[in-house]
C-alpha cells in the first residue's frame, strides 16, 4: 500500500518534470522562431581597398555607406530587432561573403546601403532602390518588389529627393545570392555636389535611416502574419 503510494507520488513528480521541461522547450523554440523572423542584415557597400564611387568633392562612398548603416543598425536594434552588419569597420568584404552572412543568419531581409554616381554629369540626383526580381518568398510577394517600393516611397517622402525609381537587377551578387527579399538602397548621387554635401550631414543621414526603418515596419506589418 505504502509502496504503491510512493510509486504514485514518484510518477506524479516525474510527470510534472516532463510537463515543465516540455513547456520550457516549447517556449524556447517559439522565442527562437519569432526572433528568427526579425533578423535584419544591413550591408554597408564597399570598404577597405574598395572605396566605391568617389564624390564630387572627393568623399568616399564606402565611408558614407558605413555611417548610414551604423545609424540604421543602432536604431533597429533599439527597436528590438536582431540586426547584423556585414561590416562594422573600413574593411574589404567580397560580395559572396556578404550574401553568405545573410543566408547563414537566416535574415528576413537584406538591405545593402550604397551611394550612386554618374560619369560626366553632375546634375543628376535622387534616390533609387534596386531589387532582385521573382524571388520565391514566404511572404506573398511574388515579384519581390514590394520591399523596394515601400522603402523608396518612404525615402521620397522623408528626404524630398528626386525619384529615380526601383530597378530590377538580377545580375548583382548581393541580390541574386541572398535567399531572402534583398534590396540595395542607392541613397543619392555622390557625383552631384549638393547631394554629396547632404549625404555627409547627420541630419540627412538620419532622414534616410528613418525612411528605411519606417519602410521596414510597414513591410513587416504587411507580411509577417502570412
Ligand atoms: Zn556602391
Amino acid at each position: 500500500m505504502i509502496l504503491r503510494r510512493i510509486r504514485a507520488i514518484f510518477l506524479l513528480i516525474l510527470l510534472m518534470f516532463i510537463i515543465f521541461f516540455a513547456f520550457r522547450g516549447l517556449s524556447f523554440f517559439r522565442k527562437d522562431f519569432i526572433s528568427s523572423k526579425k533578423v535584419i542584415v544591413i550591408d554597408p557597400g564597399h570598404g577597405g581597398k574598395d572605396s566605391g564611387t568617389i564624390g564630387f568633392n572627393n568623399s568616399y562612398e564606402k565611408d558614407i555607406n558605413l555611417d548610414i548603416s551604423k545609424k540604421l543598425y543602432k536604431k533597429l536594434k533599439s527597436m528590438g530587432y536582431k540586426v547584423i552588419l556585414t561590416r562594422a569597420t573600413d574593411e574589404f568584404i567580397d560580395n559572396n561573403t556578404r550574401a553568405d552572412i545573410a543566408n547563414k543568419k537566416r535574415a528576413r531581409v537584406f538591405i545593402s546601403i550604397h551611394g550612386n554616381a554618374i560619369e560626366n554629369n553632375n546634375t543628376v540626383n535622387g534616390v533609387q532602390v534596386l531589387y532582385y526580381p521573382n524571388r520565391e518568398s514566404t511572404i506573398n510577394d511574388p515579384n519581390s518588389d514590394s520591399l523596394a517600393e515601400i522603402i523608396l516611397d518612404k525615402l521620397l517622402e522623408e528626404t524630398g529627393a528626386d525619384n529615380k525609381g526601383i530597378v530590377d537587377r538580377p545580375d548583382l551578387i548581393v541580390l541574386n545570392q541572398t535567399k531572402m527579399p534583398a534590396i540595395i538602397v542607392e541613397c543619392g548621387f555622390l557625383s552631384n555636389e549638393n547631394e554629396e554635401k547632404l549625404l555627409l550631414t547627420d541630419d540627412y543621414q538620419d532622414k534616410i535611416v528613418d525612411s528605411i526603418v519606417n519602410g521596414l515596419e510597414n513591410y513587416f506589418e504587411l507580411n509577417l502574419d502570412n
